[in-house]
């Protein structure tokens, strides 16, 4: 097991050093913001839709590794996704890193996101990963507040 979460971590540092769709979009349609007043996380997210799919997707903020990380695998996982697909995968994630499923036996759609399932046992961590996708499941919700894991 030693050796699997060495490879996870190095996703995370990679993701963390170079965060993917890091950037402002210039005609979004949606913007939410999400903190995490336990660690000082804080996500900016932007989505620009077409119809019920989303077209294109940017972050922005500055927080830990595990929130940078899972912004950036966030972002990458929902383009192109629709609204109900994002919601889905979002609830799924949500309840992995809180240890109420288990990803390895329980059918799911988080392929390659399966690898925050470890955070379940880091419990100051979890809010730092759900951040995202507690963000994204605002944004798509058309929640008008921000969105903060206290
Ligand atoms: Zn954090």
């Amino acid at each position: 097991m030693a050796d699997l979460n060495e490879l996870y971590q190095q996703v995370i540092l990679d993701h963390n050093k170079k965060p993917r769709n890091f950037k402002a979009l210039e005609t979004p349609s949606i913007t939410q913001e999400g903190h995490n007043p336990l660690c000082g996380d804080h996500i900016t997210l932007q989505l620009e839709m077409d119809g019920d799919v989303v077209k294109d997707v940017g972050f922005q903020g500055s927080g830990c590794a595990i929130s940078k990380a899972s912004s950036s695998m966030m972002t990458a996982a929902v383009k192109g996704k629709t609204k109900a697909e994002i919601e889905a995968i979002a609830d799924e994630f949500i309840k992995m890193v809180r240890g109420e499923i288990d990803p390895e036996t329980e059918s799911n759609h988080l392929g390659r996101l399966k690898i925050f399932a470890g955070v379940k046992d880091f419990p100051a961590r979890v809010k730092c990963a759900a951040l995202s996708w507690r963000t994204v499941q605002a944004a798509v919700e058309g929640s008008p507040d921000a969105v903060s894991t206290e």
